[in-house]
């Protein structure tokens, strides 16, 4: 039947795909976002209409792509995904909606990032399902109204404050994705290590877990590269020891900082005497775009308690300087 052969079920599949949960059940941690989505998904079922629109906001892999595809599959109906960067024009957006079935999802990945005239087309198709669109040029040019099936939206961005306040109010259901923490990211690092079909201890996984900065793409990454350094030094079998082997090699330290944490960290304590610096200043300082930073690595090291956002700039707190082995002057 048509399902069996659609893409998802080829045994060929690629791994990123089959790691993926397709499932609320299977979507393992952000426990609220789950708990809240679950409820609005059963209500819309129950009044067959098309879920309210979804905004999730929150650091990259984290899961945003995944949970807007277990969000159709929990609905039952296709998703369509694309990026605010790629839909540059507003006949990229209309030939897109065009596709749609009723109750479809569209999934919009860095809605930040749209084009304003998109944006703007974007609000009635949300809030009235049809867009205006002109037709001809100068004095004949004349709009011509377009009805749109009922379909949901879900958009995900890495930052609450770049969205406009009308896009963001159009939207009824938002969600923010939080860093997982350890237990969960072991779980999925023990998933996944199934799905690939490798051996692994659970002091393995810890290991992995405590080491990917709260974040399932990077558990999965690092994963891989422990697999293949006990593939070649521990008979396929990935425990503590050998985790900790290839994440030295990786230059992932015990806190999980990879090199350009690092880099940031000791920037700012050598050459700015642990701030404040700008953010643009210490972007360029490490070759990385400013957007980078912000959106990658500071909030983790935010959270972490290593760098400070003071009204001047970014400051290292004693914690970055104790854990870089540096000696924390007195202020
Ligand atoms: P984002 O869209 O937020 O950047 P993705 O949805 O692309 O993140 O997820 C990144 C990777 O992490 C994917 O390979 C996905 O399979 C995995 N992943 C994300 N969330 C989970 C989860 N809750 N359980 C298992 N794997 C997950």
């Amino acid at each position: 039947n048509e399902r069996m052969l659609s893409p998802e079920n080829l045994p060929f599949e690629s791994e990123e795909k089959q790691l993926r949960p397709t499932r609320l059940s299977q979507y393992i941690g952000q426990h609220k976002v789950k708990e809240e989505l679950a409820i609005y998904i059963k209500a819309a079922l129950n009044r067959q209409e098309a879920l309210d629109h979804v905004l999730l906001f929150g650091p990259p892999g984290l899961g945003k792509t995944t949970m807007a595809m277990v969000v159709a599959n929990e609905m039952g109906v296709q998703i369509r995904t694309t990026s605010g960067p790629a839909i540059e024009r507003p006949g990229d957006l209309v030939a897109l909606l065009n596709e749609l079935e009723p109750g479809d999802v569209l999934f919009i990945d860095e809605i930040h990032r749209l084009p304003r005239v998109v944006e703007e087309m974007l609000y009635s198709a949300m809030e009235d399902f049809y867009v205006d669109i002109m037709v001809g040029q100068g004095p004949t040019a004349h709009p011509v109204h377009f009805q749109l099936p009922p379909f949901t939206l879900v958009g995900a961005t890495t930052r609450a404050g770049m969205l406009s306040a009308p896009l963001r109010d159009r939207f009824g259901i938002v969600l923010h994705m939080e860093y997982y923490d350890v237990r969960d990211l072991q779980e999925i690092v023990l998933r996944s290590a199934d799905i690939f079909n490798t051996d692994i201890l659970e002091d393995g996984a810890l290991e992995i877990a405590r080491r990917s900065r709260g974040t399932p793409r990077i558990a999965n990454r690092l994963l891989r590269r422990v697999r293949d350094v006990a593939q070649v030094e521990n008979n396929g079998v990935v425990d503590s020891d050998t985790a900790d082997r290839a994440l030295a090699i990786l230059r992932v330290d015990h806190e999980g900082l990879d090199y350009v944490d690092q880099k940031i960290l000791r920037t700012m304590i050598e050459l700015y005497g642990g701030g404040p610096v700008g953010l643009s200043t210490l972007s360029v300082n490490i070759s990385e775009e400013t957007e980078t930073v912000e959106d990658m690595y500071e909030p983790y090291l935010i959270q972490k308690g290593f760098i400070q956002r003071t009204p001047r700039g970014r400051v290292a707190t004693p914690q970055a300087y104790e854990h870089l082995g540096y000696y924390y002057p007195q202020k």
